[in-house]
């Protein structure tokens, strides 16, 4: 077997030669995904991916001689990705507990720092219990399916994140999808779920294309008056949002009204990887027998368990950092619309520099660059046709000097491109 395998590899051309599908199956898959990409750079939504040569922070360094750069565009809301600390324990848990752990939490995956987390994570979100998995995606793939069953409904704000919609998909609950925020429309298909067991409203908590946030406390009353759970997805919310950074829940004094959280590591938690649900504890218990993701996975690996942990432990000591980021927020939100631009959202490091035009959006994106402001240009079919934009997402890293440079840049280019007279 060795030797065949050996004698294959040389007639390939040797290690590390790329081998192509060979025979008409081949030459048709090569044909199709080709013809397919081509369709995808003609649609103009081809994704390109920008290499960054530092640790990810407020400046970075790009391959191929950007330095320098101001970054505005990444999910490191408090900036503890190269935290210092966070680093620290990452590399402590790293040589205390391996590389990882070779298998999935109910083989042999489970490690004290596993089950500390999740502790920590549960009183942090004052909840029962947590499970953690690889991510907020599989979190949100796991749910559902693990909860809902053909006797049960879920009702889904209509711009949910795409983990949701897949989790979703997934279950075999009776579906509604109800317009963005409108509770008027939340309480018609709720009135029509009423023939099911169990009711289910999930939506996010923060919405990362308009950084606007649910409106939770007509939503937990709606459920409250039609006998239904909430769940939120706290993506974009964990760690900054509500007075002690809990989250939507805490900002909008729902946190018991509220049944089910999930959330991620992967954004203001020190960036790493990872996502959990958090909640009642036989829900915990359950996903833990029943949640596909969880159960056939592998468990997260100690160094970025180390990197959330330290994460949580200076949120929980002092909340200085988020009201640092809200202070941040406010000053760019607050200049860019004294020079001219609407910015969606309210409150949120979110902040979408509303456009319109998809190639206004694109090329005045680009041109921030030029001048050493990395900004994100989105529109059809990520955000609705006519509502293109550029996002800008501020950290509490970025220093007031950066914020202003960011606003000059905005509004030298908008004046170049027609965004601003
Ligand atoms: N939910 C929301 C609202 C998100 O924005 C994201 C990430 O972009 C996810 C879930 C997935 O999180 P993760 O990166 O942990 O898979």
């Amino acid at each position: 077997m060795w030797r065949g395998a050996v004698g294959r590899l040389l007639r390939g051309g040797g290690a590390g030669s790329p081998r192509a599908a060979s025979g008409l199956a081949g030459a048709q898959l090569r044909r199709r995904l080709e013809s397919e990409l081509e369709d995808i750079r003609g649609a103009g939504t081809w994704k390109s991916e920008r290499i960054i040569a530092s640790r990810q922070g407020p400046h970075l360094r790009l391959e191929g001689g950007g330095a320098g750069i101001l970054n505005f565009c990444a999910n490191n809301y408090l900036g503890l990705s190269s935290h210092p600390e966070v680093i620290r324990a990452s590399v402590e848990a790293l040589e205390k507990f391996g590389a990882g752990l070779s298998s999935v939490r109910f083989i042999c995956g489970t490690q004290s720092i596993h089950k500390d987390l999740e502790e920590k994570i549960a009183r942090f979100h004052q909840r029962e219990d947590a499970i953690l998995y690889a991510s907020c995606f599989d979190a949100n793939a796991g749910i559902f399916e693990a909860l809902l069953t053909p006797e049960d409904a879920v009702l889904s704000d209509e711009l949910n994140h795409a983990s949701i919609i897949d989790g979703i998909r997934l279950c075999k609950a009776n579906k509604y999808r109800y317009k963005h925020m409108d509770m008027q429309d939340l309480e018609a298909k709720l009135q029509d779920a009423q023939k099911h067991r169990l009711r289910l409203v999930a939506t996010d908590g923060a919405f990362s294309m308009d950084g606007d946030i649910a409106p939770l406390r007509e939503i937990c009353q709606l459920a409250q008056k039609y006998d239904a759970l909430v769940f939120i997805d706290e993506c974009h919310a964990t760690g900054f949002l509500g007075p002690n950074g809990r989250g939507t829940d805490e900002l909008l004094g729902v946190m018991d009204k509220v049944t089910i959280v999930n959330s991620t590591l992967g954004k203001a938690l020190g960036g790493a990887a990872g996502g959990y649900t958090t909640g009642p504890k036989p829900l915990i218990d359950l996903l833990r027998q029943r949640s596909r993701p969880y159960l056939f996975s592998n468990s997260l690996p100690p160094a970025v368990v180390g990197c959330a942990s330290k994460a949580l432990d200076l949120l929980m000591e002092s909340n200085a950092i988020a009201q640092s980021m809200a202070a941040k927020t406010q000053r760019f939100r607050s200049k860019m619309t004294a020079a001219g631009f609407t910015i969606s959202g309210k409150d949120h490091p979110i902040c979408p520099v509303m456009l319109g035009d998809a190639r206004l959006a694109a090329v005045m994106a680009e041109d921030m660059l030029n001048r050493g402001i990395y900004v994100i240009g989105f529109s059809y079919p990520v955000v609705p046709k006519g509502k293109a934009r550029i996002r800008v997402q501020i950290s509490a890293v970025h220093s007031d000097e950066d914020i202003d440079r960011c606003v000059d840049a905005f509004t030298e280019v908008g004046r170049k491109h027609g965004a601003l007279p």
